[in-house]
This record gives C-alpha cells, structure tokens and sequence, in this order.
C-alpha cells in the first residue's frame, strides 16, 4: 500500500500558455509577472525561473525580491508595496531592485539615503481605489520632487491599481482610467492592468501589464469568456481515499455530526483538510472529481481528512479503492467552482496552500 497525501501538481506548459493569452490581450504591452504571496502558492522561485519570456517580475515584501535575486534571477523587480523602512534602500540598491512610492514617508526617506547607486521607482497615484498612492492633486510637486532625487533614477513609472475591473458594469473603471490617463505622459512608462484589466479594459494596458491570477490559469473576471477560459490551471491539487466505509441511512459523519445520510451510501475519506489549506468553509456538496466523475463533499472539514459520499453504487458495489486519486481543484475542476462553495475567492485559495504540501512538476 502507497498512499500519496496532499500534494500540488504545478504545470509549466499551461504557465507558458497563460503567458501567451496575456500577451494576445496586450500585445503592445510589456508583462510585469506578478509573484507575491509564493507566487500565489506556486512557489516563488519555481516560477520567476519558468517565465524567462517575463519582462519584469512584481512582488510584495522585499524578502521575495531578495530571494529571487539570490536565484539568479535578472530582470527588473518592482516591490509593489514600497520599502517598509529606510534601512531596506540600502538592500533595494545593492540588490537593484525597484520600488513604487506612494507616501510622503517615503519621498522623504528616500531623499535623504545615502545611497551607492540611485535606486528606480514608481510613481503609485491613487486614481479612485484609495488604499494606497498619492492624491492626484500632489502628482506634479511629487514628480518633480523624484525627478530631482540623487538617488532616483531617469525615468519614473506612473502606475496605479484598478479597483472594480472585475466586473464590465461598474463605473469605477472608466472613472480611474480617465483620471490615469490625464496624468500619463509620453516622457514615462505608465502601468494600470491586473488581470482584469488585462482580459476587459483594452485602454488599461499602457505600456506594462501586471497579471498575477491569469497567469496561473484562473479567470479574473466575474463573467468569463470564452477567451478566459482558455487559461489553464498551473495547479492541480490532489490527494488520496485512505478509507473507504459503507454507512447506513439515518449515520452521521464527522465533527459535530453536521451531516446526516439520507440513504445506505459508501463514505469515502481523503487525506487533505484545512492544514493543507482546504478551505474549512466548503460547504456540503462542494464538487471533488474522483475516478472520473464528481461526487459531494458531506459533513466537516477536519484539519487532515475530508469526507466524500461515494454513492451507493450498482448492485451494492462501487469501483473506487483505497489509494484512488481525488482532484479538489485544477485540470478537471475549476477552482472558481470550489472558491464559490467556500464563500471565498480563488486567490486566497491558492494562497493558502500550506507547507505540508507535497509539491510536484507535471512531466
Ligand atoms: C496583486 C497585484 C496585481 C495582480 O493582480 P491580479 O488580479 O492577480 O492580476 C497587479 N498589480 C498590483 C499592484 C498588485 O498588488
């Protein structure tokens, strides 16, 4: 008996084929690759190293920058938040990194550096979302005030963030877009597109694109298209049946004995729960694809284990076996499926895969 436990099957081929429906969207565009968060789960590195084709990668905390660096990894790096304290421009600069401004903190800290090299930055403008950026009002004494920096680099990027480009029917987009562009100029480089902005604002794409969720496969809009649908999933997540139990009507099973069988039925218990980052919220009856068909997840997400009904089969028998695979999501079940069953969204899915995780490179 070999069971293998939870593990996440990330597909190269469907990475390079994202990349190439980003770049049928924004063919004009250069691709900044987003990779925060573990590159959504798939592993930082991993993915900095299949995408040579990227102009440029996108992250969150300077530790992921530093350890792409450390990677051999050559094209620029943009730390999407900013510098957090004004020890790390000294790292940015050594490592040549590149980071957005978006505070009056930062303006300062940065002026007043001791710097060995002058470090590249972007210009964030706050164009209607309002979490980060500055007030488009502060835009030109900001501009200026980095344009004669000793320690900012020639050319500035202007970019800002879409809020609602998820979704066609929202106003906002077209408001930020209107406010972006009176602000871009053909002197910089100007960057506005997620995903979204990518697959359904054409006007958005500038001169940089920064897809994160498209480029490993799952569609960013609310509505998808035809063409969102042709991305792959880069993660397939899979475990395994460790037991396979036949109940009676009227059992419960699980935690909190939350369900109840309405009919004699095999139970089926996979080795995947919320410590590998299954969500615990999935509700009874999300979809598991198990031996080419979907059967129901039923009762409680435990921390190691799930439970499936594997139905009552033909003449009492069914055809699956301890140490059968089961998909939770990827190649035969899209995750947005399983993201709605959990009352959650497939970014903070893929994000949660834990460490226990066995990770494994589709041949
Ligand atoms: C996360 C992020 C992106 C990528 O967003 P997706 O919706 O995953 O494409 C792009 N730009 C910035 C500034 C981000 O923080």
């Amino acid at each position: 008996m070999s069971i293998r436990t939870a593990t996440a099957i990330i597909d190269f081929q469907a990475l390079a084929h994202n990349y190439k429906v980003i770049k049928s969207y924004a063919p004009n565009s250069k691709v900044l690759a987003v990779l925060k968060a573990n590159a959504y789960g798939h592993g930082l590195e991993r993915i900095a190293k299949a995408l040579p084709q990227a102009d440029g990668f996108g992250v969150a905390r300077l530790d992921e920058a530093i350890a792409l660096r450390k990677a051999g990894i050559i094209q620029p790096i943009i730390l999407l938040e900013g510098f957090f304290s004004p020890d790390e421009l000294t790292l940015l600069s050594e490592y040549n990194l590149e980071t957005i401004i978006h505070s009056k903190e930062q303006l300062e800290a940065i002026n007043n550096a001791h710097l060995d090299s002058a470090i590249k930055v972007w210009l964030k403008i706050d164009t209607g979302m309002h979490r980060l950026g500055i007030s488009p009002k502060d835009f030109s004494t900001f501009l200026q005030a980095l344009e004669q920096s000793k320690n900012v680099q020639k050319y500035i990027t202007l970019i800002s963030h879409l809020g609602c480009a998820d979704d066609l029917n929202d106003k906002t987009t077209s408001v930020q877009l209107s406010i972006f562009k009176q602000l871009a100029s053909s002197t910089y480089e100007c960057s506005l597109a997620n995903s979204a902005g990518i697959c359904a604002w054409p006007e958005a794409h500038f001169d940089w694109v920064r897809p994160g969720l498209m480029l490993y496969g799952v569609s960013p809009m609310l509505v998808q298209s035809a063409q969102q649908k042709a991305l792959q999933p880069v993660m397939t997540l899979k475990s395994s049946l460790i037991s396979i139990r036949r109940i009676s009507k009227g059992d419960s099973v699980g935690y909190g004995s939350s369900w109840t069988s309405a009919k004699d039925t095999y139970i089926g218990v996979i080795a995947i729960g919320y410590g590998d980052g299954y969500p615990r919220h999935a509700e009874n009856g999300t979809p598991i694809y198990i031996n080419g068909r979907i059967v129901p997840l039923i009762g409680r997400v435990s921390m190691d284990m799930i439970t499936v009904d594997l139905g009552e089969g033909t003449a009492g028998k069914i055809k699956d076996n301890v140490g059968d695979e089961a998909t939770l999501w990827g190649a035969e079940l899209p995750i947005e499926q399983i993201a709605k069953c959990a009352t959650t969204i497939p970014y903070e899915l893929l994000c949660n895969i834990s460490r226990r995780v066995h990770i494994t490179i589709k041949k």
